[in-house]
């Protein structure tokens, strides 16, 4: 059985390239029935946080990465990666390294061209003073196959010998890793590229315990549109910056996976029963992604546009609130709801939903002002306008379609021989004071007969 797992040390937030490397073991274990496990990397004490972690959790589930059986903390199973390095001082694969700080810093400070060897390493003497336990880094090379990076060879005397377990008795990461991914099962390794010489030593510590080795898959990391590594100054790094600007998960997903992985016919959008389909590790790029901010919403707005009206309106709501400046009221919750397939189709991230709904959530009197002000003045105008509001006032209620409407605007036209702009254009500038609207029609019917012919009798009176 294929196990995965993504294991992030709970530092911040979920950053967007540690949601990405999420995605693809999520998908690649879904891709082939597999499981996909969660590990918080929190032995790290000092940078490690609760809310860190928090805020980890509540990106996959916004992200809807969920992930089988219970969260592994790498910090409580520190026994079982003791017991892993006094196995390999028994088997002699590591030894006890009595160096102290100071004689270690003086080593360090001089210059050499070879990798860390201790002077205890081939020693067998047990002295009584406290020691690091040092994985023994074996002759030869380390040979390793990347479903991303290809065949990769190592000579071991570049490997320093590493400490396995500190003075205190507290594993490393390569250690604690490696028994954490032997005892979770884990058959996939698949993580960002910045790990990849990690996998060398890794292997050299699963032989040591004479464990199978997993698959590796190493991620080039995103990097900002100008190629360079991606920072604070390329925009958001946290996921939940992306959910706070209007993305849906299930657009962010999208890119994030497109991002530097290429499918045979180069489709951009895919929804997620497509992804896991298709998914293998073997078409992940092996050269850095670039963030690419117009395919994101490009990919996004069609998330919107296919997305369910009720699920949008609900994801959309905050935004609607905060245009609003206030919960939306019934009237307008109707409208907007009722506007929904309108809205859609101009909105690439859910703020443009409240931006093209404007007109729908302004309450009468509306405050007209510059070009729309101007079209009221245009000589004959007012005069058609109340005309005009004869001809609606005239409509029954079952007639206060977008269809029929659409026919009274176009045969109020007609009678009065003028071009449909010539009303069109001072009934839109009333109804909406210029935002951004729709067809005639259907602002009119959006709006309902009360409040159409109330806005234009306030521009009348
Ligand atoms: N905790 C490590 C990190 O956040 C990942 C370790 C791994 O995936 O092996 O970079």
């Amino acid at each position: 059985k294929i196990i995965t797992r993504f294991a992030p040390s709970p530092t911040g937030f979920l950053h967007i390239g540690g949601a990405r490397t999420a995605l693809f073991n999520y998908y690649f274990a879904k891709h082939v029935g597999g499981e996909f496990h969660l590990r918080i990397e929190d032995t790290d004490k000092a940078r490690s946080t609760e809310a860190a972690t928090q805020a980890i959790l509540d990106g996959l589930d916004w992200l809807g990465l969920s992930y089988d059986g219970d969260i592994v903390f790498q910090s409580r199973n520190a026994e079982a990666h003791v017991a892993a390095a006094h196995a390999l001082l028994e088997s002699g694969k590591a030894y006890r390294c009595y160096l102290t700080p100071k004689e270690l810093e003086a080593i360090r400070e001089t210059p050499s061209d070879t990798a860390f060897r201790s002077p205890y390493r081939d020693s067998t003497e047990v002295l009584d003073k406290p020691f690091t336990v040092r994985f023994r880094v074996p002759d030869g090379q380390t040979k390793i196959h990347d479903h991303v990076q290809g065949d990769i060879t190592w000579d071991n005397e570049n490997f320093d010998d590493l400490v396995l377990l500190r003075a205190d008795g507290t594993p490393t990461y390569m250690l604690a890793v490696v028994v954490d991914d032997h005892n979770m099962g884990v058959t996939h390794v698949v993580r960002g590229d910045d790990h990849l010489i990690n996998a060398g030593r890794q292997s050299q510590i699963y032989d040591a315990l004479e464990w199978d080795i997993p698959d590796w898959a190493h991620v080039p990391l995103i990097h900002g549109p100008d190629g360079k590594k991606l920072s604070k100054r390329h925009g958001a790094l946290g996921v939940e910056a992306y959910r706070d600007m209007g993305y849906l998960p299930g657009g962010l997903r999208n890119y994030l996976l497109k991002l530097g992985w290429a499918h045979g016919d180069n489709e951009l959008f895919f929804t997620d029963d497509d992804i896991a389909k298709v998914f293998t590790l073997d078409g992940i790029n092996s050269a850095p992604a670039r963030l690419d901010f117009d395919k994101m919403d490009y990919i996004n707005a069609q998330h919107i546009a296919q997305a369910d009206n009720a699920d949008l309106f609900a994801k959309a709501q905050p935004f609607f609130e905060t245009a609003n400046g206030a919960v939306l009221n019934a009237i307008q919750t109707n409208r907007v709801k009722a506007a929904m397939d309108s809205l859609k189709p101009r909105a690439k991230i859910l703020k443009d939903l409240p931006e093209q709904a404007e007109y729908l959530l302004s309450t009468r009197p509306l405050s007209i002002s510059g070009k729309s002000a101007k079209i009221f003045r245009k000589d004959g105008v007012l005069d058609l306008l109340r005309s005009f509001t004869l001809t609606l006032k005239s409509l029954k209620d079952s007639q206060w379609t977008q269809d029929s409407l659409q026919s009274a605007i176009t045969k109020f036209a007609e009678q009065n021989d003028i071009g449909f702009g010539k009303i069109g254009q001072p009934v839109r500038a009333a109804l909406t004071a210029g935002a951004p609207s729709p067809d005639l029609s259907l602002v009119l019917a959006l709006l309902g007969k009360d409040e159409v012919i109330g806005r234009i009798d306030d521009v009348l009176s």
